[in-house]
């Protein structure tokens, strides 16, 4: 079968057509630019079951009209990893909440439009910050599901860049599922979403780590190259690894117990010292140079907060996550690596 994957040279997706190669699809995957496009060729060795197409913007209404027209009959499954994931804007509607919003539903029309009847599945790579209001995430008593759904509003979310990307993927969210709904008969698609928290894990490829990582890994960077004397932001959210993601993603079209659901991929909280207290056992030439913090005290960040309940997820995947020490350890040494620090 012909797998579509929108956002091919993203941190996730580039897992994902790995692993799809691997399984011996074909791959139609998009990028944004002519010079993604042979980089990515290279990256994956010119595989002949790798094919690339160049599409600028999922904002715009007719993105994925060319890539139909010409693939469209052989499509079965479509991955729609793209959306921008980054806070640092202050043009909310046209940064974040247009193109994950215009452009899920640009992908949708265009299957309606041109494969109605031959794309069987599709998966849509939606967030946890879908279901996590963040005016509640620090109340105790909140538990969050795979029912949950982020109660901001496309205005009160225009406050910051973390709130607007948080609902953004809301928006786009939703607008996937009321596609599903309102476009019942005129479809043959049945719809999966993959809901991952942060995303740590190695980038697929070594080059590819560079002083600023996407919105996620950058966390680990951050705190790899944060002086022994600065003081810590007490940053705490929920995590989850990249090879776990790009397997629920394939879980998410090839079985049948994973459609109409949302697969909320999350293994652990973590705060900044969790994080700090698995460089510096791991990694001893970090001892001194990163801080310390106070050793063993995370689980006072951790242990506070609202919770986040996937055990329905965990159930459906069938499968065991990576650890929340196997993937900053990971994440951490391919920078280490390439940094000559290994
Ligand atoms: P990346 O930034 O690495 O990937 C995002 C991809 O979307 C890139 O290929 C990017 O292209 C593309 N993209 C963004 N905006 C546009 C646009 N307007 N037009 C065309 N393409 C666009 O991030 P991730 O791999 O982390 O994210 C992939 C998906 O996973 C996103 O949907 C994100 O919301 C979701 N997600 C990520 C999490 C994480 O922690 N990493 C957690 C939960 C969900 P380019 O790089 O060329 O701009």
């Amino acid at each position: 079968g012909t797998v579509l994957v929108s956002g091919a040279s993203g941190f996730i997706a580039l897992h994902i057509v790995s692993e799809l190669l691997k399984q011996n699809y074909k791959v139609i995957g998009t990028v944004r630019s002519h010079e993604k496009k042979e980089k990515l060729r290279r990256q994956f060795q010119h595989n002949p079951n790798l094919f690339l197409e160049i599409v600028p913007d999922i904002s715009q209404s007719d993105a994925f009209e060319s890539v139909f027209k010409k693939h469209g009959r052989e499509i079965r499954y479509v991955l729609h990893t793209s959306s921008p994931f980054y806070y640092d804007t202050t043009e909310y509607e046209k940064d974040l909440l247009i193109p994950a919003l215009e452009g899920t539903k640009n992908m949708l029309n265009s299957i309606k439009r041109h494969a109605a009847d031959t794309v069987e599945r599709v998966v849509v790579t939606s967030s946890c910050t879908a279901l996590i209001t963040l005016a509640k995430a620090s109340d105790p008593n909140v538990v969050f599901t795979e029912e949950s759904w982020n109660e901001a509003t496309w205005d009160n979310c225009q406050i910051d860049g973390v709130n607007a990307y948080f609902a953004s993927k809301k928006f786009a969210e939703v607008a996937a599922w009321d596609f599903v709904k309102e476009n019942a008969g005129h479809i043959k698609f049945k719809l999966t979403t993959v809901n991952p928290s942060l995303v740590f894990g190695p980038q697929l490829f070594d080059e590819d780590v560079r002083e600023h990582l996407n919105t996620s890994c950058e966390i680990i960077n951050d705190l790899i190259h944060t002086p022994v004397d600065a003081t810590l932001a007490d940053f705490h959210s929920i995590c989850t690894d990249v090879r776990d993601v790009a397997k629920a993603h394939m879980y998410a079209f090839q079985k049948e117990n994973t459609v109409g659901k949302r697969l909320v991929v999350t293994t652990a909280k973590f705060g900044n010292q969790d994080i700090l207290d698995i460089l510096n056992k791991d990694f001893p030439q970090l001892n001194g140079v990163i801080p310390l913090g106070k050793p063993g005290t995370g689980d006072q960040v951790t242990n506070s907060g609202a919770t986040t309940d996937n055990s329905v997820t965990r159930k459906i995947l069938g499968f065991e996550f990576k650890s929340l020490c196997e993937t900053v350890h990971d994440t951490a040494a391919q920078i280490l690596k390439k940094e000559n620090r290994l």
